[in-house]
């Protein structure tokens, strides 16, 4: 997965399954979702600390918004600069409030045995390029539609996400970045994440 001078690297998420990519400073991931409406949960983590990790909750307490825009900045949980949001190919229609889903969900749903997930994908991603982690930051969730109403209530109406939405990052520091197709394909009043079908698969390209 690293980083050519010469070429594009490009790479396929598999349908509920998740990879690393290294991604220097000034290169840039772009996600592609190309069947459209499925999740992409986004981690990014210093290349040279992994205890240093995109926060969600950091960015948007900067950014005075829940959701990410094209030309935000997105920051570190020490408030250093991590990414750009260079191009947004989906519409503003992402998310920073869900945290990724794990065994437990599944379970708390009625799930019985084991169930991919988001959280599950990362900690392998991270295992497969030997930088193991213990935790599971809140991820950026591009092409997840969920809505704050005024009461404060938190919906998730149907994805509207189209075939061939993409984002597109710019790293400030060197990155290791892992997205994960995620798994979710219960079928759960008010919580359509993905699209109808189920789960697909990913496109990641690094330049
Ligand atoms: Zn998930």
């Amino acid at each position: 997965m690293a980083k050519s001078d010469t070429k594009i690297d490009r790479s396929v998420v598999p349908a509920s399954e998740g990879r690393a990519y290294r991604v220097q400073k000034g290169s840039r991931i772009r996600v592609e979702t190309p069947h459209g409406a499925q999740a992409a949960d986004f981690f990014a983590f210093n290349a040279e600390n992994v205890g240093e990790w995109l926060s969600a909750n950091h960015t948007w307490v900067t950014t005075f918004n829940v959701k990410p825009r094209e030309g935000d900045t997105l920051i570190s949980q020490f408030r250093r600069p991590m990414l750009t949001f260079t191009d947004d190919g989906a519409s503003g229609v992402h998310d920073m409030m869900i945290a990724a889903c794990d065994q437990f969900r599944y379970e708390f749903f009625g799930h019985e045995g084991h169930h991919p997930s988001c959280a599950e994908n990362l900690h392998l991603a991270m295992r497969r390029i030997g930088q193991p982690i213990n935790s599971v930051p809140q991820p950026i969730n591009f092409f997840t539609n969920t809505r704050i109403e005024e009461d404060g209530s938190f919906v998730s109406p149907p994805n509207p996400v189209s075939p061939g939405s993409y984002v597109e990052l710019e790293a400030l520091m060197d990155l290791i970045c892992v997205v994960s197709s995620c798994p979710f394909d219960l079928v759960v009043d008010g919580w359509p994440i993905n699209a109808e079908g189920g789960p697909s698969a990913l496109l990641v390209s690094v330049s």
